[in-house]
Order: structure tokens, then sequence, then C-alpha cells
């Protein structure tokens, strides 16, 4: 329960925030002149009702509870091969967390091969898929996906790949509990992206395995696929990406919801993230992110590399997008 504990602190405090903004908002005026005449009072109007209804607050993107997920990730448990210990523990952590919000949460196992990562050999071993439906899902009917992968390569903590496209996913998640978008969310961690030798088939384990497994009524009440990959590091503009084979329709609709919120955007051609397996599957996809930094599959990719202003950018412009859906 450690991190629903971790969270909701945030959320008291943004309440706490907003509180003493509104006292201090309250002018301390002079006080009126004691000799004015005053005016025949008019009594107290009992009929009128008192106002009980509260206007509901807008959801918005938390970009430091977004952050505080990347520390957990990256500082907290540390490198996550798709094998490994502590893979399987961030994916308990994001199985709570979605959880904690409302979500009926699966982890689907994952089996891939011994390999070569990054220069790193790593075993053949079991990793995860965690997807989580909101209430009453039904993937017959139409509906969307975000994900974004959970695991590292072996040398890297990857607060940026990925603990970022994994924060601003479960930001995404709590806002889509709080206030649900028209077209349903199924969010998915996906496991064992990362490369475990050359080509095509030997990365994005994850996905391939939920796009094969997809029955054909899912597929086809896909609107979309959108996966978030190394979405922290600052940047003039957020990468909008697409596998170059597919559609460009979710890619400019990203455009198109960014140019709403006044987030600059650029787009991209890239097959390095899990919406290339739903492309390749013909299905509608896009990728946000991949803004290149030094510390890319490195132990030098920790919390300081990802800034929570474009965590910010990218929560806000998937945000708009799937509120016009
Ligand atoms: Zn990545």
């Amino acid at each position: 329960m450690r991190l629903s504990r971790m969270l909701v602190p945030l959320a008291t405090a943004a309440l706490l925030v907003a509180c003493s903004a509104d006292d201090a908002s309250t002018p301390a005026g002079p006080e009126p002149p004691r000799d004015t005449p005053s005016l025949p009072q008019e009594p107290p109007d009992t009929a009128r009702p008192t106002a009980t209804v509260v206007p509901p607050e807008p959801v918005e993107f938390d970009a430091a509870a977004a952050f505080a997920f990347v520390e957990h990730l990256a500082d907290g448990i540390g490198p996550r091969e798709a094998t490994s210990a502590a893979f399987h523990e961030a994916a308990g952590d994001v199985e709570e967390v979605l959880t904690a919000l409302g979500y009926d949460v699966d982890q689907v196992p994952v089996p891939v091969p011994s390999g070569d990562s990054w220069g790193v050999e790593v075993p053949e071993g079991e990793s995860a898929n965690v997807i989580a439906d909101p209430p009453g899902f039904d993937a017959g009917t139409p509906y969307v996906i975000v994900g974004a992968h959970l695991d590292t390569v072996p040398q890297a903590p990857g607060a940026e790949d990925n603990a970022s496209g994994v924060a601003v996913m479960l930001e995404l998640a709590r806002m889509s509990a709080a206030d649900p978008p028209e077209v349903p969310v199924r969010f998915i961690a996906f496991g064992a992206e990362e490369p475990r030798g050359p080509g095509d088939a030997l990365h994005h384990f994850g996905s391939q395995q939920y796009v094969a497994d997809m029955p054909a009524a899912e597929q086809d009440a896909l609107v979309a696929m959108v996966s978030l990959d190394r979405v922290g590091v600052p940047a003039e503009a957020v990468p909008v990406c697409t596998g170059g084979t597919g559609t460009t329709s979710i890619m400019d609709a990203l455009v198109e919801a960014a140019e709403g919120v006044d987030v600059a955007t650029e787009t991209c051609e890239n097959r390095a993230s899990d919406h290339w397996s739903f492309e390749k599957a013909e299905l509608p996809a896009a990728r946000l992110g991949s803004v290149p930094y030094a510390g890319y599959h490195s132990p030098d990719d920790v919390p300081s590399v990802v800034d929570p202003d474009q965590l910010d950018r990218v929560g806000t412009v998937v945000w708009a997008w799937l509120t016009t859906l």
C-alpha cells in the first residue's frame, strides 16, 4: 500500500494550496464610514435556497505526482530488465496504483528468450504485461489503448526510458478514473520492450504478444493505440511519431489536440517502440516521445534528465486528445 499512501499526500497538498490561495484572494477592504446614512435593509431572503452545488474541479495533469513516480521507479527500484525481480516489483506497484484507482487489473505473463540487450547478456525468463480496464469495459465496442513499456535495458535505471512514459500513463489513468472520457481507455504497462538481440522480432515482446493474442473483434473496435516512450527530456516540441507504414490519422489528431492546448509538436517516423507492433498489424497507432539525450541506455538515465514540465506537456496533449474522441 506504500504507493497509494505516497500519492494521497500529493493530492491533499494540492488541495491545501488551492484553499489557501482562496483565502488570500479575499481583500481586506477599508471599513465603511460610520456616519453614512444607512439604506433601509432588506429582510433576509429566507426563501432563496443556499447554494449547495459545487462545480466539479477540472481534471488536470499533476506533474509533481508523475515526477514522484519517475523517482520511485528509477531511484527507488532501479534497473528493471524484463525478467528481473525488480521488473516484477515495478509491475506489482503499477498494478497496485491502478487497482486503487478502480481499474480491473490483470498481469499477463510474457515469456522471453535469452539474448543480448544493449551489450549485456540477459537470461530466458518471464516478463509481464500489466493490463488495466475501467469498470464495465468492453473491448468489443470502441476503445483506446494508452501504453508505456515498464522494462529497461539491464544497465539503466530508466528514468526517461521509460519511467517517464509509465508515470504519464498513470496520471492519465487517474484523470480518466476521475472524469471518464467518452471512449473508454485500456491502460497497458508493457513488458520486454527493450531488445534481446538484433532485428525486428527480438524486441517489443510484450506488445507483439498482446497484438498476436487480440481477438478480431478487439482489433476491429480499437480506435487508437498510443505509446508513451521517453516523454520527459525537455525539448521545444513534443515528438509525435508513427512507423511510417500505416495511417497517420492518430498522429494528426494528436498534433491537432496539441495545438488546442498550445503545445508545440514535431512529427517523426520511428519504429522503436510498442506502437510499431500495432502498426505492423495495420492497427491505428502513434508514439509520443523520443527526444535524444546523453544518458540513453546508460546508468546516467536518472530522474534529473526528466523535466516535470515536459511530462506535463505530454500528459496535457494526450488528455486533450482523449477528451475530443
Ligand atoms: Zn523505451
